[in-house]
């Protein structure tokens, strides 16, 4: 056969080398399945069929008396319909970048109609000869419906290009300019194409950008580990996000290492990661495509509901069974690791992968027991959402002034006077009614709210003694609660000297309480220790809060200087219940007297604690015999009424 082809197919034949290099490239490298990375693998494969189909049609087009007329229109038929699916599909990826699903869907809407619109005029053109059609002598001939195609292919890339424009801020320069690159070469292609009709370069050049648009978007790095091709949290949290959006019911197995801690501790910091990252590799082996790294030593299996959860767990611990080697200092260390496996079944409860991802941080298995069910679960989430709200209401009252302060009155048995009150936290929301500090507290220790809280609660008690008559009326000092983890902030005591200073107060009428922690580290108690010195210096006392319910005791009281020690309530109320307990508290009284301490004791609540605290000699009662905590005019009032006792 003299071949004479009226077209050079040539640059489609790179095209169809390029769509399959692309195409290799895209399943080596192992994805995170999304909407768009789906839309982008088909339109490689479209090119591909596209670059396929074209080349056959070149040799249709050169040959056409080779061929029956039905396989000529055929042929050209599917050439122009695979071609214009390049446009929609385009059309389509970009648009998923779009956040708003209102313009998502109205995009969709829209390619689905110029769909079928494309379809039924370009399957019909043999019997309507819109499109194209052949003459006599079967020649092929463009119609005037290839400028409708081509209007509908232009219209939906100028969408295209509005919405990159619109969303551009999100982009990075590189995904700008791949997307650019990508309008520009078709629309370049498709015009030398027009002219020199015999060059068909379109799918080429559209290979050639798609590889720009993967470099650029279709990174896996978005989602998977570099370092273990296990999928990351960002991938956990979209899964989680999917499973909402189709009302599936699942399960999440937790694999927790237990005390990673010791291994950092043991190995080294870079150890311990690259462990983490032989274990995130096994688990990837035997759980592929539902295994992920929420963090180094935590990873979630993400399984259906009716898969069989013993099973699974047995899989789990078989990939544990075998030891990991780690190349260390050159010799290769074994090393067993044991985990916590928790089973969190999500049956018809929407949950965000962050609450999932901060129930498995908090759960915890028990010692001997390390797999475990969940089987409260909605109770949890009911939780997490308590202290996220709890959180949200508290930024809030900080924001607009929301927290109030109450005063407790302690009692001075010398002088059988009140000198002296403790600020306590206040916080009431319009929805979940009064919050106990005992709630809010930690919360707000945790998330580190704390900070500014403290700040502020020092500035209203500095207000309150500056501002009302409390001083006049006996008051010598306002006992404000301080927390350790304030205390790990070395300027605290400048940044608490400038306040007080700034309200004008006597530093002497600033008493900070400070609870024992377990906290040993050296440095934090160095520091701890800096601050109260230098506060103490300036004239701020210190009291050491809640004694007895916690640690270190020995060490809280003859390093620090604190005048002051609060004994804990619940040693005062065992006390009243065992004759023991009763041994440990007038003893304790006895050891903090002997080194010279002032002693409070909190929650008195009737008169025969009263007398029992008064025998054993207490400077100071502070419980509800006398006062509840009350606000600020209350405190007033209840100062002004004893005073009055007094005169009597
Ligand atoms: P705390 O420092 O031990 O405060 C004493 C707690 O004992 C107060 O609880 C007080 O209302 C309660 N109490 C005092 N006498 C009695 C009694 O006779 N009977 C009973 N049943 N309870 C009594 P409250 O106000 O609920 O505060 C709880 C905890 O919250 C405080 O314990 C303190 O640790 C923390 N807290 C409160 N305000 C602040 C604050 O401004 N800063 C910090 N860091 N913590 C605060
Ligand atoms: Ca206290
Ligand atoms: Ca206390």
């Amino acid at each position: 056969m003299n071949l004479n082809l009226l077209y050079y197919p040539q640059y489609c034949e790179a095209a169809v080398l390029a769509s399959i290099i692309l195409l290799i490239m895209y399943y080596l490298r192992q994805n995170y399945s999304t909407v768009r990375n789906k839309l982008f693998l088909a339109l490689i494969i479209d090119n591909l069929l596209v670059s396929i189909v074209n080349i056959i049609s070149v040799y249709t087009i050169s040959y056409p008396k080779l061929f029956s007329l039905g396989t000529n229109y055929f042929i050209n038929e599917l050439y122009l319909f695979l071609y214009n699916l390049l446009a929609i599909i385009f059309l389509l990826y970009i648009s998923s970048l779009v956040k708003s699903s209102f313009y998502r869907k109205c995009i969709y809407c829209s390619t689905v109609i110029i769909f079928i619109v494309e379809t039924i005029i370009i399957f019909t053109t043999s019997y309507t000869h819109f499109v194209i059609y052949f003459d006599e002598d079967l020649n092929y001939k463009q119609a005037v419906g290839v400028t409708l195609l081509y209007v509908m292919a232009i219209s939906m890339m100028l969408v295209a290009d509005f919405i990159v424009i619109a969303i551009r801020k999100r982009l990075n320069v590189y995904q700008v300019v791949s997307i650019t690159g990508f309008l520009v070469g078709v629309i370049l292609s498709v015009i030398i194409q027009a002219f020199m009709p015999e060059f068909l370069i379109t799918n080429f050049v559209l290979s050639m950008v798609l590889f720009f648009v993967y470099s650029a978007f279709e990174n896996p790095a978005y989602f998977l580990y570099n370092e273990t091709q296990c999928y990351n949290r960002r991938a956990f949290l979209q899964t989680i996000r999917r499973k909402n959006n189709k009302n599936h019911f699942y399960k999440v197995i937790a694999v927790k290492i237990i005390d990673y801690n010791y291994y950092e501790y043991m190995m080294g910091q870079r150890n311990a990661e690259l462990l983490s990252f032989k274990i995130a590799e096994r688990l990837n082996r035997y759980f592929k495509f539902c295994t992920y790294e929420i963090n180094a030593n935590e990873f979630a299996i993400v399984v259906d509901d009716n898969i069989n959860i013993e099973e699974t767990i047995n899989e789990i611990e078989n990939a544990f069974k075998e030891k990991f080697s780690i190349a260390s200092d050159e010799r290769i260390v074994e090393i067993d690791v044991d985990v916590d496996i928790v089973v969190i079944p999500i049956v018809d409860l929407k949950i965000e992968g962050v609450e999932l991802e901060e129930i498995i941080h908090n759960v915890k298995g028990e010692v001997g027991k390390h797999v475990y069910v969940m089987d409260d679960i909605e109770m949890v989430v009911e939780k997490i959402r308590r202290t996220k709200k709890i959180s949200q209401i508290m930024d809030k009252a900080l924001k607009e002034d929301g927290f109030t302060i109450y005063y407790q009155p302690i009692y001075d048995t010398n002088n059988d006077m009140f000198h002296g009150a403790e600020a306590l936290l206040r916080l009431i929301d319009k929805e979940l009614g009064f919050i106990g500090p005992d709630e809010f507290i930690p919360i707000a220790e945790k998330n580190g709210q704390i900070v500014e809280m403290g700040e502020m609660v020092l500035r209203k008690v500095c207000e309150f003694l500056r501002d009302s008559k409390c001083l006049q009326l006996g008051v010598k000092y306002i006992d404000v609660n301080l927390s350790p983890i304030q205390c790990r902030y070395e300027k605290l005591a400048e940044k608490y000297l400038d306040i007080i200073a700034s309200y004008g107060v006597d530093t002497k009428c600033v008493n900070l309480e400070i609870t024992e922690t377990a906290e040993t580290e050296f440095f934090t108690v160095r520091v701890l220790k800096n601050i109260m010195e230098c506060m103490v210096q300036q004239g701020v006392g210190f009291s050491i809060d809640d004694y007895g319910s916690g640690f270190a005791t020995i060490d809280y009281l003859l390093e620090f200087p604190a005048e002051t020690v609060k004994i804990d309530k619940s040693i005062l109320w065992q006390a009243m219940e065992s004759e023991e307990a009763m041994i440990i508290l007038e003893y304790t009284v006895k050891l903090l007297k002997a080194i010279g301490k002032k002693i409070v004791v909190e929650g008195v609540e009737n008169e025969e604690m009263k007398q029992i605290l008064l025998d054993f000699g207490c400077d100071y009662l502070q419980g509800y015999l006398y006062s509840r905590p009350v606000p600020e005019d209350d405190f007033i009032e209840f100062l002004e009424k004893e005073n009055k006792r007094a005169e009597l």
